[in-house]
């Protein structure tokens, strides 16, 4: 596996990749992997001929006092963990070359898709997301990128980039991999304190309610939302950002619980804000 930290070699290395005639599958990432990340990558490699796995801790998306610096990075643990997925190429750039001395471009999707659930907790946030996807895209010419429904407005967001943009490629969205007991994987979950983690498993449990009450019948927003934050709030620790029930193609306003819906919270358990969702056809 090679190992690009130049904007200009990995730029070079897909050109060439495409005069072969190969297609590029990107999976991009902030690093610390786990097997949610391994799951795109292994989804990718089965659909692509060549594969690069990004990864880089992007300072734009985060806002002022959110967590840049302690966000836990092991390029040498990531770096084995792709090789032996046979990756045939990581692009782990520094903030510097990503964001020279100077740089001043931003992507910004506009619409309610972006002013909603994590658009609306974390300001400026998905300009940060789409600025580096939109630079991940250029330098890497993947034919298809990977993302995971585990950030679904992130997917959604970046599907409608690639449209309004005409980016020519293709966005795949993996299935949220979770851990055994339903927590579902992500590299902050290492913030979790023993006391902490258990009380995470209510994100996840409040989705398994919030289906079960919609797969009884129930089509009020309203009820189910409060039965989900009536149980988040059952447990130590939790602190509500959001719960929302929104209209899962284009986050618009439900009158009711129908057709295509997607159920997303995030919620601080600790100081470790997480984030969760299902979406589900009614
Ligand atoms: P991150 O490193 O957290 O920015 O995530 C990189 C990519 O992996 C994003 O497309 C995420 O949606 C995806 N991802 C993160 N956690 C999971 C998970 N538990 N299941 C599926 N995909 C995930």
């Amino acid at each position: 596996m090679q190992v690009f930290t130049r904007v200009q070699e990995m730029q070079e290395w897909s050109l060439q990749q495409k005069r072969l005639g190969k297609k590029i599958g990107l999976v991009p990432t902030m690093g610390y992997l786990h097997d949610g990340h391994l799951s795109l990558v292994r989804r990718a490699k089965a659909e692509c001929d060549v594969v690069i796995v990004s990864i880089f801790v992007n300072p734009l998306q985060f806002g002022v006092g959110e967590d840049y610096e302690e966000y836990p990075r092991d390029l040498t643990r990531d770096a084995a963990l792709l090789e032996k997925e046979g990756v045939e190429a990581t692009f782990a750039p520094s903030v510097k070359e990503m964001y020279p001395q100077g740089y001043s471009t931003t992507i910004e999707v506009g619409g309610e898709i972006t002013a909603k659930l994590c658009g609306k907790s974390r300001p400026g946030h998905f300009k940060g997301v789409t600025t580096v996807v939109s630079k991940l895209f250029n330098i890497c010419l993947p034919e298809v990128a990977y993302f995971g429904q585990k950030d679904a407005q992130q997917a959604m967001i970046i599907e409608k980039m690639v449209r309004e943009l005409n980016f020519p490629l293709r966005i795949v969205r993996g299935p949220i991999v979770r851990e055994s007991d339903g927590l579902a994987m992500s590299s902050r979950n290492v913030y979790l304190n023993e006391e902490e983690r258990k009380s995470a498993l209510v994100l996840s449990q409040a989705l398994g309610l919030a289906r079960e009450l919609i797969e009884n019948g129930e089509t009020s927003v309203g009820k189910v939302k409060e039965a989900m934050i009536n149980l988040i709030n059952s447990k130590p620790f939790t602190d509500i950002d959001y719960v929302e029930i929104y209209n899962g193609e284009d986050l618009s306003d439900l009158a009711e619980i129908k057709g295509k819906v997607l159920v997303a919270l995030a919620v601080r358990v600790g100081k470790t804000r997480l984030i969760d969702n299902l979406l589900l056809e009614v």
